[in-house]
């Protein structure tokens, strides 16, 4: 598998970090500008988002049917990933066990198009990007998240000192502030769903009390959640934050957060206000913004049920966490395995079979999440098509005892995944 070596990724967050509109090392090599494609010669399926959802088709498409013309648009010269990034916060993986480039894509025929996406012109059946027009006879759109910083007072602000680290990259600039950090408060924010990857910031809370703990820092996760306990995993995730991070972590439920005063180093919730030394507040989330800008959807994207379809284009495929209509996790297992079934839609259409005839197959999902350096615990789900009520039903299992076979089953899932969207072809 091609991974990015720690000096050219930091190099490329350079520019990563400053919302990377062209440049980079990937771009110098390999990639193509839009306004140098030309026009589709026979079939060309065109994706937006570089990542979990839009990997997975790419790859798939180009095993599925090399004929196929598959042009990918991603924003960003490489990948990180953020399903393990918690593991890489809390200094358990170094940056390199997440980070991706995309050389294995192009070398298995993907035309790599190293720019931003702008608007989707429906009408033409083209993208506009930085550089030019893209064609397409099916377009597949997997941006992934946005975040609604509006929602908190005061945030949009000082955003660029507070980063995240729920989009690929923002990991790097948040590791860099818990790395100078001597002490205090760790505040740390949960929105109310429906955002990316449900257990995602409880994993977070853990692991931030495991690098706390682990470097015998005098310090606290304050973990501030808007819901009224965990909403996922709940027994798992309370067990451990109780049974391992006592003294490192304290959970306090309905407390959302509704302004941030930076200068003051303040949140402020429903239950008061609260004094942080390092603050990682995660808000309420939305759809990438080539949804809105393209007519595909307000906060989130609907799709015809149970195909991937846009409820507004049937040359449109919506995939990965903009899909809002659906019960489906905002989980990469998910994205990827979405990818993989619109693929073979796709294949099926392009040989000329009627939209009809297709199956549709619904994607399975499971979540590992770590709560320390080896410990993990697991929420599944099985998803099925009730005909008569036009609706997807989800069936889930889950496992909230804490071990360390649970924590290799995680990495080798890992793995796996990876090594099918960024590994050689075999
Ligand atoms: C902390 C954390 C832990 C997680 N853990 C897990 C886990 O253990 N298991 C799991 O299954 N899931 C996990 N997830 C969720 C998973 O990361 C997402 O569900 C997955 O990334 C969704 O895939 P996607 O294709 O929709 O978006 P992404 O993977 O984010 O890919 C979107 C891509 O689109 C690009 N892009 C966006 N807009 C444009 C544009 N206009 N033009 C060009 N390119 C654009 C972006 O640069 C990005 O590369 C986790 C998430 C977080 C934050």
């Amino acid at each position: 598998m091609k991974k990015v070596s720690r000096r050219k990724l930091l190099k490329a967050s350079a520019v990563a970090g400053a919302a990377v509109a062209t440049s980079g090392f990937a771009q110098t090599f390999f990639s193509r500008p839009a306004r140098l494609l030309g026009p589709a010669r026979g079939s060309r399926v065109v994706i937006i988002g570089g990542g979990w959802g839009g990997i997975s088709t790419a790859r798939h498409l180009r095993r599925r049917n090399p004929n196929i013309e598959v042009v990918l648009i991603e924003q960003n010269p490489s990948f990180i990933s953020c399903p393990m990034s918690n593991l890489y916060l809390g200094g358990v993986k170094d940056l390199d066990f997440i980070s991706f480039d995309y050389t294995n894509v192009v070398k298995a025929g993907v035309t790599f198009v190293n720019e931003r996406a702008l608007e989707v012109n429906r009408a033409g059946r083209y993208v506009r990007t930085t550089s030019g027009l893209v064609h397409y006879n099916y377009l597949v759109v997997s941006p992934g998240i946005d975040y609604m910083y509006e929602a908190i007072q005061g945030y949009s602000e000082v955003r660029q000192f507070l980063p995240v680290g729920f989009k690929p990259f923002e990991h790097i600039a948040l590791k860099r502030k818990l790395d100078r950090f001597e002490g205090g408060d760790l505040v740390m924010s949960i929105p109310r769903p429906p955002y990316r990857c449900p257990p995602g910031p409880y994993e977070r809370a853990a692991m931030l009390a495991y690098y706390l703990k682990s470097n015998e820092i005098k310090g606290k996760v304050i973990v501030l959640d808007a819901n009224p306990g965990p909403i996922s995993k709940a027994p798992g995730f309370t067990a451990a934050f109780s049974d391992l991070y006592k003294n490192y972590l304290e959970y306090i439920p309905q407390a959302e957060v509704t302004a941030i005063d930076y200068a003051k180093k303040t949140v402020k919730t429903g239950l008061g206000e609260f004094e942080f030394d390092l603050a990682n507040i995660i808000p309420p989330m939305k759809a990438g913004e080539i949804v809105r800008a393209s007519g595909l959807g307000d906060r989130w994207a609907s799709v015809q049920l149970p195909t991937f379809l846009s409820e507004r284009d049937d040359r449109i495929y919506v995939i990965g966490d903009i899909v809002g209509n659906t019960p489906y996790p905002k989980s990469g297992q998910v994205a990827y395995n979405v990818g993989k079934i619109v693929s073979e839609h796709i294949a099926h259409r392009i040989a000329g079979r009627r939209l009809a005839e297709i199956p549709n197959p619904l994607p399975d999902n499971i979540c590992y999440s770590f709560v320390d350096s080896e410990e993990s615990i697991w929420v599944a789900h099985k998803h099925d098509w009730d005909a008569a009520a036009r609706q997807v039903r989800q069936q889930a299992t889950v496992d909230n005892q804490r071990s360390k076979q649970n924590g290799g089953l995680a990495l080798e899932w890992a793995r796996g995944l990876w090594s099918d969207m960024f590994g050689p072809e075999v």
